[in-house]
């Protein structure tokens, strides 16, 4: 067997999606083309999604989580019992309305854009689970190695229990959190079976545990529902993890932890080094964390010195919600730096998030997100070159 390759380059997930994309994804929504009607459009859009990774040189090519409407609110489509929800519609349920518009607007939040999925019944799985036909045709279209985010447990979890809407069916959210840890467990089983490589674990929420302002109601992936102190919640955060991975080996298990990528605006994401939850990730019986580092809220990488090579890294190079192009040179200074934390086995490259996040507003266009790639593809064959 060939020698694994060192600074693998691989996505975080969501590419950008284009108009006609949009526009179909719309209409089925609307009830006016089918979801069979959809995948036939949406098909050549994977596809572009994978020439532009393939031709960028990663290593480890995703779907772009082309057919979804976001990466958790696609979940509604695939299990029984979920209803899809606009920001702007939970607002009806929340006491006070005003006040929560008005933090609303200061975060540059598309309260109209961001959907989530609301438990208002048994949630069940469908047919196939969540990812595995996006999994099926993502393998039969390239011979590379392949990465599936799906969205983590606590992700599902939070985002989906509302009071109003949820308590019904599921009094609390551990209620609800037994069904999403056995559908999620069910799902990482089947993709492992298909033979996916890298199945990341999308839990940008449990940032906004950490880093957002207690003071405020919140909204990131629409977790509007309530939440407790930071430890109570990292602790749910970590078990629920590991109830899903528990005992499943033979595939890559990635977290991936972010600080928002719902607009443009930087002063109005959320900022912080990973210090803080850095004893809970390394809790996480998952051998990679993918982390956003290119942009400068992410903070010191010093943090890391405490856990040396416990992990591997995901290290986010590039930052998707600028137009600049990151210098090859740039990324490999960086990596240096973190290599006094991480042996170059241990080190896997990819921009800091999706490029694409919410369908109706995607960070990026094709071609920035392409040259980023590119870029970071570059960075990889130097450091290659230094260190094989
Ligand atoms: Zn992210």
């Amino acid at each position: 067997m060939a020698k694994a390759k060192l600074f693998p380059v691989t996505t975080v997930g969501s590419w950008t999606r284009p108009e006609w994309l949009i526009h179909a994804l719309r209409r089925r929504q609307a009830g006016e083309i089918s979801v069979e009607e959809f995948n036939r459009i949406a098909d050549d859009a994977v596809l572009a999604a994978i020439k532009y990774q393939e031709d960028a040189g990663v290593d480890i090519v995703s779907d772009g989580e082309t057919r979804r409407d976001n990466f958790y609110s696609f979940v509604v489509e695939k299990l029984s019992g979920m209803r899809l929800m606009k920001l702007s519609e939970l607002l009806d349920y929340i006491k006070d309305r005003a006040g929560f518009e008005e933090i609303l607007r200061g975060l540059d939040v598309p309260a109209f854009a961001i959907k989530s999925p609301i438990a208002v019944a048994r949630v069940r799985e469908r047919e196939e689970g969540i990812a595995v036909d996006e999994a099926r045709f993502l393998k039969a279209h390239t011979t590379r190695q392949t990465k599936m985010p799906i969205p983590g447990p606590y992700l599902l979890t939070r985002s989906s229990w509302f009071e109003g809407l949820s308590d019904q069916t599921y009094p609390t959210r551990e209620d609800l959190a037994k069904d999403v840890v056995r559908i999620l467990r069910r799902e990482v089983i089947a993709l492992k079976e298909m033979g996916v490589d890298f199945i990341q674990l999308d839990e940008p929420s449990i940032s906004q545990v950490v880093y957002g302002d207690e003071a405020e109601q919140t909204f990131m992936c629409a977790a509007l529902g309530s939440r407790s102190d930071p430890t109570t919640e990292l602790e749910f955060a970590v078990r629920l993890v590991n109830e899903v991975v528990d005992g499943i080996d033979g595939v890559r298990f990635g977290v991936h932890v972010c600080r928002g990528n719902w607009s443009r605006k930087e002063d109005v994401l959320l900022k912080g080094n990973y210090g803080p939850l850095l004893p809970w990730l390394m809790r996480m019986n998952v051998a990679q964390l993918v982390l956003e580092m290119a942009t400068p809220r992410a903070g010191e990488i010093e943090v890391f010195k405490e856990y040396r090579n416990e992990k591997e890294i995901g290290l986010g190079v590039a930052n998707p919600r600028t137009d600049t192009i990151e210098n090859p040179q740039q990324i490999v200074g960086r990596v240096k730096q973190m290599l006094k934390y991480f042996d170059p086995e241990k080190i896997f490259l990819n921009p800091d998030c999706g490029f694409g996040t919410f369908a109706e507003r995607c960070v990026s266009t094709p071609e920035i997100a392409y040259r980023k790639l590119q870029a970071i593809s570059e960075a990889a064959e130097i450091l290659r070159r230094e260190y094989a």
